[in-house]
């Protein structure tokens, strides 16, 4: 099928960073009332296109309606609402109090300035949230903002080529679109900051893009995110939580549940806890459930089908079928998976395919976890407070990035930086530090000035 898509000509990319620069040095986009007339836009650009987004992402990976309004719609809608309150007291300048005695009668204060152009690389998972989210943090700090969707999901990039102008002031914020060659020649570019949400990979090429011009990054990558569940855990109730953070968008989400550490005398109270889970969700045949989404590309079904098929160990509980016309791959779970396995616990799966490895002390679960490196989460289960402390979400899957009064980002090969809320307004400002006096009482400067003298040396 052709793709909705048209990529933006390298002749556009560079009219856009150049016109974005001139138009951010107006300093319009710096204007409160301004900024909140675009985030107010912003809202109603996908509170009245709600179900032609949601038929986007339905045509992209057949995204079930109600994930789609908590993994795409809700968020953007809930983090306009929070800049529209909020602004007027982030954007405020911080009064200091002076550490130096000398400052007592100045005025010591910060003030957080807009970085300038700044670049947002969405994700194709979520192509909404994973776009809209950083870009009305980065309107909201004051700059001008380039959004490169995600050619992946090219329906629901085509709909907000569409949207995005006829909401947002174009002058200050403008949508580009391409593939390898769009993006390597847009990151060639000069900006004052750049936003990835995507692969560690690609990550590595945009932070060396980034170096060039010395630019700042906020990158949101990957991993693989265990879940550690203890012996005393609560079985069905964890098999659900896990299910959750394993089939919501087919496990193409960069925080599902990669694997499962899980104590060996529970193996098998978790594998038939799994099963009745699956089973009470998707029905016998999952292929025919309205609610089980599909993979994004053919290019990633055949990938996860290669790591069903080349692992070195494992017996498939269920699952395991793949209808590649349909972009289709079951809910599938694999016990007695080698941790050394180089297939299935080598990249991260992003899909809809669970590992099980079994542990028969704690220290031995910990110690696997952490030969890999650093997990965008570690999801705990447990009720031992010791364990508790070591997780990032305790009890429950996903749910940690929903809440967005909390920072969300990675380390490492996770990524640099964070984001949500007042974190988005922090990530796209800079601290201007400022320290403003007054032309009074010059005396009682003389003790900086030379000739210096050994009292004025002491002081
Ligand atoms: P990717 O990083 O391979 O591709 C993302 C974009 O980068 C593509 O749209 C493409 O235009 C561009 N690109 C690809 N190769 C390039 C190259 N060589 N040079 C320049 N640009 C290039 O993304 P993916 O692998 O399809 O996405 C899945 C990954 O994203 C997973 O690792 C997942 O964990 C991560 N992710 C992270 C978050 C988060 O918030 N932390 C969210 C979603 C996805």
């Amino acid at each position: 099928m052709a793709s909705p898509l048209s990529y933006s000509s390298l002749d556009d990319i560079q009219d856009a960073v150049s016109c974005l620069r001139v138009n951010f040095d107006t300093g319009k986009s710096r204007d409160l009332a301004f900024r909140k007339f675009q985030i107010q836009q912003l809202y109603d650009l996908v509170k009245n296109n709600e179900e032609r987004l949601y038929e986007a992402l339905a045509k992209d990976m057949n995204k079930p309606r109600s994930e789609a309004l908590s993994g795409d719609i809700a968020p953007v809608l809930e983090e306009c609402l929070y800049f529209l309150d909020n602004l007027d007291r982030l954007a405020k300048d911080e009064k200091v109090k002076p550490r130096l005695g000398m400052h007592a009668m100045d005025t010591v204060k910060v003030r957080r300035d807009p970085l300038g152009v700044v670049l947002v690389i969405g994700c194709w998972n979520y192509p909404v949230q994973l776009s809209l989210v950083p870009l009305v943090g980065a309107i909201a700090a004051g700059n001008s903002v380039i959004l490169k969707l995600s050619e992946v999901s090219a329906h629901t990039a085509a709909l907000l080529t569409e949207l995005i102008p006829r909401y947002l002031n174009s002058s200050f914020y403008r949508v580009l679109n391409g593939a390898v060659e769009e993006t390597t020649y847009l990151l060639e570019q000069k900006f004052d900051h750049i936003f990835y949400t995507g692969s560690p990979n690609v990550g590595k090429i945009v932070m060396n893009a980034a170096s060039k011009h010395l630019t700042g990054v906020t990158l949101e990558l990957g991993g693989k995110s265990p879940a550690v569940i203890t012996p005393e855990a609560d079985m069905q109730t964890v098999a659900n939580r896990i299910g959750f953070g394993k089939f919501y968008n087919c496990g193409q989400i960069c925080i599902a549940v990669d694997y499962v550490l899980c104590p060996a005398d529970r193996l098998d109270d978790f594998v038939s806890s799994f099963s009745k889970t699956v089973k009470e969700w998707f029905g016998e045949d999952p292929k025919n459930s309205k609610d089980y989404a599909r993979l994004v590309s053919v290019r990633h079904v055949d990938r996860i089908a290669a790591m069903i098929e080349n692992r070195k160990s494992g017996t498939i509980q269920f699952g395991g079928q793949v209808d590649r016309d349909e972009r289709y791959i079951a809910p599938t779970l694999i016990t007695g998976v080698n941790f050394n396995d180089d297939v299935l616990m080598g990249d991260e799966i992003f899909g809809p395919v669970l590992p099980v490895i079994t542990y028969n002390s704690l220290d031995e679960a910990i110690s696997l976890i952490k030969r890999n490196a650093p997990p965008l989460v570690l999801y705990v289960f447990s009720k031992k407070q010791k364990l508790i402390e070591q997780g990032v979400c305790v009890n429950d899957t996903l749910m940690h990035q929903a809440e967005y009064s909390l920072p969300f980002g990675g380390i490492g090969n996770s990524g640099v930086g964070n984001y949500h809320g007042h974190r988005s307004f922090r990530t796209f400002t800079h601290e201007r530090g400022i320290l403003q006096k007054k032309q009074k009482m010059e005396f009682l400067n003389k003790v900086r000035y030379p000739p210096y003298n050994s009292t004025r040396d002491a002081v």
